[in-house]
């Protein structure tokens, strides 16, 4: 009989035969199947229906591409892209990112991790992801809008409310919905529930904008809390600062901690008075700027170069909320050399398979992803809600939900490793509580 672990081996040596080249996406898989010997060794059916194979292909990619017209008259192409990649439990949900680095690998990698962060929800929502390698930095509003109706004149096609349900990432924001809704609207009709991440004018929901940052917040209070700690006092690094990094500053100094840097691309600010939240949002959202500006205008900060995690300072608490991969072994250990006891993530997979490591051997507080920033979908899931329900929750009600959900899902992860005897392991404890739901749908279903 094949064992758990040899099933495991196998699966994924397909996996990596069958995608050689898509790297992230392979880093995701590794991560999931790292965590899943137990509960494969408790469902021997996983290995007969041979799920792992199944799980780890796309119900379909779809790949398109998007031309339009820059303000110089001149023609561009992009490529665009659907990942629609499980509807086990739900019609794939998960947002677009524009992006130059965007490519199949990116969004095979975010539509794998969507599955099970949905599920962990509770909210009927399968698993997918979208998005092009436009880069909207530094193109005039005309520009976004010419490339956006382009891209949604293909993808109106491949997506509808019980189909497939689109949001927002890095680079797609309410600007960027607010196009596609009105293209979809021309090309099909008004249908509110076809896009979550809406503006509040047609059908968006409050706390939307703030709900990855804040359900972030909420999901690490009660992990500290778990294990005898709080935000109150803490210092806080958090990378980034787009969506996700705003609302996660905000969330964590109103529940009393310090937030001393905020990053993007080119560098970091550190400001050892805390982050000045109503700056910070000037200058992204409404001059779309950078942080140089920042510095420059706010006396107790300085900006430097480079990634915020080769910041020597002294810190307790890390929230990597810009990108993939932001973390390595190296950037993790002068984590913990420098004080920090919890980390916990905003962005999608910013810490590498050796980074977790790291932070397994020293013991830190570790909320992975899928579950720490499932915030977001979260709330569009409560946006499919009231849009078929005609009705709009007040911000009480949807943040009260959002909290009662992070909750939910600390809960499941910590319950779900103490199950398995996985101690303080939330990794395991998100994955395995995911897959099984996941698995359990699909099997349920037949071979399909
Ligand atoms: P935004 O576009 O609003 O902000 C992205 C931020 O990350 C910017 O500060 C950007 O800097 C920085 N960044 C992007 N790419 C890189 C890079 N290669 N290196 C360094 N910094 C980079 O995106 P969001 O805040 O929405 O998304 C941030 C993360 O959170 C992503 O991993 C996303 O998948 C994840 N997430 C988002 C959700 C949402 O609801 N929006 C839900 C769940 C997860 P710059 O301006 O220089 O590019």
């Amino acid at each position: 009989m094949t064992t758990a672990k040899a099933y495991i081996e196998q699966a994924f040596a397909t996996v990596k035969a069958r995608n050689p080249h898509e790297t992230e996406f392979l880093q995701a898989v590794e991560e999931l199947f790292d965590t899943l010997e137990p509960v494969i060794e408790k469902h021997p059916e996983y290995i007969e229906e041979n799920i792992l194979e199944r799980i780890v292909e796309p119900e379909r990619v779809i790949s398109f591409r998007v031309p339009w017209t820059d303000k110089n008259g001149k023609v561009q192409v992009n490529r665009g892209y659907r990942v629609q990649f499980n509807s086990a439990v739900g019609p794939y949900k998960g947002g677009l990112r524009f992006h130059p680095t965007v490519n199949q690998s990116i969004l095979k990698f975010l539509g794998f991790e969507q599955i099970y962060k949905n599920v962990l929800t509770g909210l009927p929502i399968g698993g997918g992801k979208g998005g092009s390698d436009f880069d909207p930095k530094g193109k005039t509003d005309r520009e976004v809008m010419n490339f956006v109706q382009s891209f949604m004149t293909e993808l109106h096609k491949h997506i509808g409310p019980s189909l497939d349900v689109p949001a927002g990432d890095i680079g797609v924001g309410g600007r960027e919905i607010g196009y596609m809704f009105g293209q979809y609207k021309r090309l099909r009709q008004f249908d509110a529930g076809v896009l979550t991440g809406k503006p509040l004018a047609f059908g968006g929901s409050l706390i939307r904008p703030e709900a990855t940052g804040y359900g972030l917040v909420y999901f690490t209070d009660e992990m500290l809390k778990a294990n005898g700690k709080s935000f109150n006092n803490q210092t806080v690094l958090i990378s980034g600062s787009g969506n996700v990094a705003q609302f996660a500053v905000q969330k964590a100094q109103e529940l009393g901690a310090k937030v001393i840097s905020v990053s993007d691309s080119n560098g970091y600010v550190i400001d050892e008075t805390g982050i000045d939240f109503d700056l910070l949002v000037d200058i992204k959202e409404k001059r779309r700027a950078r942080l140089t500006e920042y510095a420059a205008e706010k006396s107790t900060a300085q900006y430097f170069e480079g990634s915020v995690w080769n910041y020597e300072g002294a810190a307790d608490i890390a929230l990597p909320c810009a990108t993939q991969n932001e973390i390595d072994s190296e950037k993790a250990e002068r984590l913990i050399k420098n004080g920090v006891y919890a980390v916990a993530e905003g962005a999608n997979m910013p810490s590498d398979l050796s980074a977790i490591t790291i932070y397994r051997d020293n013991g830190i507080l570790y909320g992975p992803a899928k579950a720490a920033n499932a915030g977001g979908v979260a709330v569009s899931a409560l946006e499919m809600s009231q849009n078929s329900q005609r009705l709009s929750w007040t911000s009480e009600e949807v943040d009260n939900r959002l909290k009662d959900i992070m909750a939910n899902i600390f809960a499941t992860a910590k319950e779900t490793a103490e199950t398995y005897d996985l101690g303080r392991d939330y990794l395991a404890g998100a994955n395995i509580a995911a897959f099984e739901k996941v698995a359990d749908a699909m099997i349920i279903q037949g071979v399909v």
